[in-house]
């Protein structure tokens, strides 16, 4: 049992869904079929008996009605309203009490044995095979005018058995049909579901060996489970693939972006080695923007773990947009002092879903880029404005500005304007894809206005708690 279980276990689905369909099919078809063979051959057998205790009972009557002084010759000479009683098949014979046959009315078949210990006043019925024919025989004591004597009535089964037999055939011929069919319909359906989880097999496969790349076409095209499944991997697979070669991307640029520094700290250093210990100046120098090398190389280090962590966002967490601005504008005045900041504030304050923290980075990197863009007095004017269900914060510096054709890439990672315009400012690049970042955490959204030598606008928009 326990093989045959593994070996079912090892064959294919299709051969599996095949077997079950066939397996199943068949055992219903078994069991309904034998309880209607046996229905039928006792409600049949029931008949036979009924017609042949009728013909008994038909014939004791005829008797019964023959005048008084009627004899068995007379009988015999007029046997055909007798033999209108009884069908083809049937025999009757008449006995005498010694058990002599005295008459005999279609005479078909061989004298039936005579019942053992029986009570001759009562009717007895009995099976028997009369010529190699399995027949019922009834017994029955009659009374002809003054003869008494004892009917003997042969009833053969045959068109019973015929009958049995052509059900048996048809039932045989019917279930090997059916299951010939139901076979044929589950092969085919099995093939038809099973093709596209093959072809799904075949492509998970191919994209094991050769990448995401090989992305073969699927054919199913149903709008089912099977489809729906077919539909959700491709899916998954392209965002796989899009994480995947943007992680690829990311890794890429954060090394390109990580080995400047090293670079130019590795070229000062070398310089100091070579001749630079005794002259003051290169020293000094080279001292100074190895030191300013390392601060850029760990901000960008911490700004690329924030980046990778990317943490959940706590949406239970709230915070009061203005001391938040007002805690972020003094830390940058000391920084900057003479960057100048204005507040206006409308509307009904409430607090933004968003952790203080979150709000703080994007604060200082949005306000300090303000300061630092900048070739004036830097002048950030700030405006609040809640309304019922969001706020709105919008943060405009009168620094260099931005050119229409950057402003599509200031949020993404590394992204620089024109190194010769910015190389004076240090900076990662990263600083507004993490505000980006930050923001759609909390369903917040950033926009961008910008006129180049003008200044810059941004504008967030944050939900109310
Ligand atoms: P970082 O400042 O570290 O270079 P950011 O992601 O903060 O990185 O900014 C990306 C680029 O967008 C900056 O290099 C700068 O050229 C430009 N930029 C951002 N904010 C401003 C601004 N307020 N005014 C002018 N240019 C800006």
């Amino acid at each position: 049992m326990k093989r045959l279980e593994e070996s079912f276990l090892k064959t294919s689905l299709k051969s599996k869904w095949i077997l079950a369909v066939g397996a199943t099919i068949f055992i219903s078809y078994a069991i309904i079929s034998v309880v209607l063979y046996i229905a039928l051959q006792t409600w049949l057998l029931n008949n036979e008996e009924k017609n042949a205790m009728r013909t008994v009972d038909d014939m004791t009557s005829f008797f019964y009605a023959q005048e008084r002084s009627v004899t068995i010759q007379n009988l015999q000479n007029n046997s055909a309203l007798m033999k209108a009683i009884l069908t083809q098949e049937q025999t009757v014979r008449i006995f005498n009490m010694d058990g002599i046959e005295v008459l005999s009315i279609n005479d078909i078949t061989s004298v039936a044995d005579f019942p053992n210990n029986a009570n001759i006043n009562e009717t007895n019925i009995s099976e028997q095979t009369v010529d190699g024919k399995d027949s019922f025989v009834v017994h029955q004591l009659v009374q002809i005018g003054p003869f008494q004597g004892i009917m003997q009535l042969i009833h053969p089964l045959t068109t019973f058995h015929s009958m049995m037999k052509y059900i048996l055939t048809t039932i045989i011929i019917v279930g090997i049909g059916a299951l010939l069919f139901s076979v044929s319909i589950s092969y085919y359906l099995a093939n038809l579901l099973m093709k596209p989880l093959v072809q799904l097999r075949d492509a998970m496969n191919l994209v094991r060996n050769d990448g995401f790349k090989a992305q073969p076409e699927f054919q199913y095209k149903a709008d089912d489970e099977i489809g729906d499944l077919l539909h959700m991997y491709r899916t998954l697979m392209n965002e796989l693939e899009i994480s995947f070669t943007k992680q690829q991307q990311f890794v890429a640029d954060a090394s390109h972006e990580l080995r400047t520094p090293i670079q130019v700290i590795e070229g000062h250093l070398s310089l100091l080695s070579r001749w630079g210990k005794n002259d003051p100046q290169v020293l000094e120098e080279s001292l100074h923007t190895s030191l300013a090398e390392i601060t850029r190389m760990k901000k960008m280090i911490e700004e690329l773990l924030q980046l990778a962590r990317n943490e959940e966002a706590d949406e239970t967490k709230s915070a009061d947009v203005e001391v938040v601005y007002n805690q972020v504008s003094k830390e940058l005045k000391q920084l900057y002092p003479n960057a100048n900041f204005e507040l206006t504030v409308i509307g009904q304050i409430g607090n933004a879903v968003i952790t203080e923290h979150a709000l703080t980075q994007i604060f200082r990197n949005i306000m300090s880029n303000g300061i630092r863009y900048n070739i004036n007095e830097p002048i950030l004017q700030t405006t609040i404005q809640y309304t019922k269900s969001a706020i709105f914060v919008t943060i405009e510096d009168n620094g260099i500005g931005i050119a229409q054709e950057h402003l599509p890439h200031i949020f993404d990672r590394f992204y620089r304007i024109d190194a010769s315009r910015t190389n004076a400012i240090s900076g990662t690049g990263l600083g507004l894809s993490i505000t980006k970042m930050l923001l759609e955490k909390y369903q917040g959204e950033i926009n961008v206005e910008s006129t180049l030598n003008n200044g810059t606008a941004f504008v967030i928009k944050l939900f109310k708690k």
